[in-house]
């Protein structure tokens, strides 16, 4: 899996040589413990790196191209204790390219009312110190985020963690690599994009290979590796039994197994962190990657159906965001609705590829046939989801820019069990309801398509948007179409007069 501790977070603290050494010192002192603090907290799921105190332009820059050069920095957290002339960090802001947020706190939780004198308050002097320092980088139109409260709180440090872990998807995204198998499915448009704005905007790289590359690796694998492999698979999963060694129907199993090997020996092999395929481009693979592409997510890769390269980088954003977490994250697809009158409800789930990362229980391995692609019984992972709040979030790409559009939702139990419906799945109602979700999601372009996740929340998915500088469209409780169409027009003017022809 993903592991967070090896990304950083740089705390830097603003000041000013008019204190002097005696105030600096005490300055850096008390950085270096919250910065210990908050590094040690189990809220933050990175390393937070304690800087020296800056009080000049030429440290202040110095430190932000060393942040943008630094390969385990993912971003900057700003303080200012006491007071930072702001005009000193306009070039170093400037240059700055890792994401920001500001940190709005003070060293000392509580004012000493009986003892307080003025050496107290000017070195306490945060509440006006940083907002000098807010406002330079209002007045450069610098996302970030802004988190106020006392650095010792649990919700501050989780606050924290949750941008950290934004970040650190951000970083991950820088550079990353993506394969399509095939194209898109044919006359789709929400799966299709710009992927060259893509890249402009995520960072990202999208290229597409044929499966001719695929297959070369599927019929490299060897009998003794699908051995090993079969073997796992009958130890982790439910199977019945002429899906065993020595079983009627082993043989899918064995080249269900053949395909995840070549697909995970081509992954590895070109440094990938997410791939798509599509039905109607196999030639040459005996079944459609059902099993495989599930054990890959599970394993932290983006995936994407039906060529859909845009959902695939998402969930890779999203398991790097979610890595430790409670609770899974996976591709899904709105697949049916129960419309009934005493609460209507969501059926998610896919063909085949649906992560065991949010499956309740010991999925159970089958082997069914397929109504669409003509190849043969694709092998997959079949389970239910847990009950409890989640989301689903889409990328859209509106031509001149991308939005990204969540949608808090609840998963409930299946009403009764669903033994005929051979594919992994789940269940929930929408926040604030079906009939109000969807009708917000249609008007905001969202796909069927989504990235799902039991592990984050809202706030995971608005701090990934402010970092990307993409709008973020939430449906959440307080959901009214009339208020969602409103802020989707004032969206659209917002983003051109702001980004222009650059979104
Ligand atoms: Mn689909």
């Amino acid at each position: 899996m993903i592991d967070l501790k090896q990304f950083e977070l740089w705390f830097v603290t603003g000041s000013q040589s008019l204190y002097g050494p005696a105030v600096l010192r005490e300055v850096a002192a008390h950085s270096q413990e919250i910065a210990a603090a908050l590094s040690a907290s189990a809220a933050v799921p990175v390393r937070v790196v304690f800087k020296p105190v800056l009080t000049s332009p030429e440290a202040i820059a110095a430190l932000c191209q060393e942040a943008n050069t630094a390969t385990a920095c993912v971003g900057v957290v700003t303080w200012c204790h006491t007071f930072s002339p702001s005009k000193m960090w306009i070039n170093g802001l400037r240059l700055l390219r890792k994401p920001v947020l500001h940190l709005h706190t003070q060293h000392n939780r509580d004012i000493p009312w009986s003892s307080i004198d003025m050496d107290f308050m000017n070195l306490n002097q945060a509440a006006h110190g940083d907002r000098e320092h807010g406002f330079i980088m209002s007045r450069l139109r610098m996302n970030r985020k802004v988190v106020v409260g006392h650095w010792q709180e649990p919700s501050v440090q989780q606050r924290l963690g949750a941008w950290a872990r934004a970040a650190a998807a951000w970083h991950d995204a820088q550079g990353a690599r993506f394969a399509r198998f095939g194209d898109n499915m044919r006359e789709v448009a929400v799966t299709e994009g710009d992927k060259v704005a893509a890249q402009i905007r995520f960072g990202y790289g999208v290229n597409g290979y044929g499966v001719g590359d695929l297959v070369r690796c599927v019929n490299g694998v060897t009998d003794a590796d699908i051995d090993r492999l079969t073997r796992e698979y009958e130890q982790t999963y439910a199977m019945a039994s002429d899906l065993r060694a020595g079983g009627a129907r082993h043989a899918s199993v064995r080249e269900a197994a053949r395909i995840e090997l070549g697909l995970r020996a081509f992954l590895t092999a070109g440094d990938f962190k997410g791939f798509t395929d599509t039905f109607e481009d196999l030639h040459g693979l005996a079944q459609l990657p059902g099993i495989a592409v599930q054990r890959l997510m599970a394993e932290g890769y983006g995936f994407g159906a039906e060529g859909d390269w845009k959902t695939a980088a998402l969930v890779r954003a999203m398991k790097v965001m979610a890595s430790g977490l409670p609770g899974g994250t996976s591709f899904m697809e709105d697949y049916t609705y129960h419309f009934h009158p005493a609460g209507a409800k969501v059926l998610g789930a896919h063909m085949l590829e649906i992560c065991p990362s949010i499956a309740a229980g010991q999925p159970s391995l089958q082997v069914h046939p397929l109504g669409i692609g003509g190849k043969a019984d694709p092998v997959r992972l079949v389970f239910d989801t847990p009950a409890g709040p989640g989301l689903n979030a889409s990328i859209v790409d509106l031509g001149n820019r991308f939005r990204l559009l969540v949608n808090e939702v609840d998963v409930v139990p299946a009403e009764v069990p669903m033994p005929k419906l051979p594919v992994a799945r789940g269940v929930w109602v929408p926040r604030p309801n079906l009939e109000t979700a969807a009708a917000c999601w249609i008007h905001g372009g969202g796909a069927h398509h989504t990235g799902f996740s039991r592990a984050l929340t809202r706030e995971h998915l608005e701090d990934y948007a402010e970092i990307a500088g993409i709008e973020c469209v939430m449906i959440g409780a307080d959901a009214t179409v009339y208020r969602i169409k409103q802020e989707l027009r004032w969206n659209e003017m917002y983003y051109a007069l702001s980004q222009g022809w650059n979104g």
